[in-house]
């Protein structure tokens, strides 16, 4: 479904992607960790065409992945990316935030919205909280908005940046409950996350990044069992 190829970026002189290459099939979780600063958000966005890729490339679905493609609009429904900051409009209704990019994206008509926003709700939990706003939901309660709110566009790939990271411990396991029924329900799934526990258990393969680049990669029972490298051991040991 993804196959980025030998990708390099670079923030002024700094070298952040030196030389990336990753193949995500489809149905699979992919879990990607590593120290701050090695460079796994960096990659995400560039995933997303949120970001320029100064070599290599990357493919979605077959499809040169570019900053300045035709169809960037289409191209996001389908790959979609929810961040550790939820993001979502205060001043709009749950139902509404859910609806709008769809509706002006003319993917679905403005009366069929409400329908949408109930379905995309139940599947993260939240359809009592189709009229509430924002402000009157949990930090959890609001992630889940997100994330339905993305599956609204009826993604083929979702993205997550340490969706977790923002929210209180305790509200940090009905998040990853909703990405761990998404994965069962084949949505391939590609995560930035501190939560060893579900990269554990859930994902099919961890790639473990270091310095911008992919330092090893492997299924987890493997790679957590067996870390072949010291800069692996070491973060493995760190985050214990
Ligand atoms: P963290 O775990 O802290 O989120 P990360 O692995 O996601 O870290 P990135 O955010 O990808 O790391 O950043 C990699 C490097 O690129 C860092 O050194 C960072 O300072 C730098 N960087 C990221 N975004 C920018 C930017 N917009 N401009 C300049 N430098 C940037
Ligand atoms: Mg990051």
């Amino acid at each position: 479904l993804v196959d980025i190829r030998n990708v390099t970026k670079s923030y002024g002189s700094t070298q952040v992607l030196k030389g990336v290459s990753l193949d995500i099939k489809e149905g699979e979780i992919v879990t990607i960790i590593g120290k701050s600063g090695s460079g796994k958000s960096t990659l995400l966005r560039c995933i997303n065409a949120l970001e320029r890729i100064d070599g290599g490339e990357i493919t979605v679905e077959g499809q040169p992945v570019r900053t300045d493609m035709p169809n960037l609009r289409d191209f996001r429904q389908r790959v979609g990316i929810v961040f550790q900051a939820f993001n979502l409009f205060p001043h709009m209704t749950v139902e509404r935030n859910i609806t709008l990019a769809p509706v002006l994206n003319k993917r679905i008509a403005k009366a069929e919205g409400r329908a949408l926003a109930l379905d995309v709700l139940e599947r993260v939990g939240l359809a009592d909280k189709i009229d509430a706003y924002p402000a009157q939901l949990s930090g959890g309660q609001q992630q889940r908005v997100a994330i339905a709110r993305c599956l609204a566009m009826r993604p083929h790939l979702m993205l997550f940046d340490e969706v977790t990271s923002a929210l209180d411990p305790e509200l940090v396991g009905e998040v990853l409950k909703v990405m761990e029924d998404m994965a069962r329900q084949g949505m391939t799934m590609v995560l930035v996350t501190h939560e060893m526990g579900f990269a554990r258990n859930v994902a099919s393969k961890i790639v473990f990044m270091h310095q911008g680049r992919v330092w090893e990669e492997g299924p987890p029972a493997e790679l957590f069992a067996n870390p072949r490298t010291p800069e692996l051991q070491s973060f493995i040991a760190s985050v214990r």
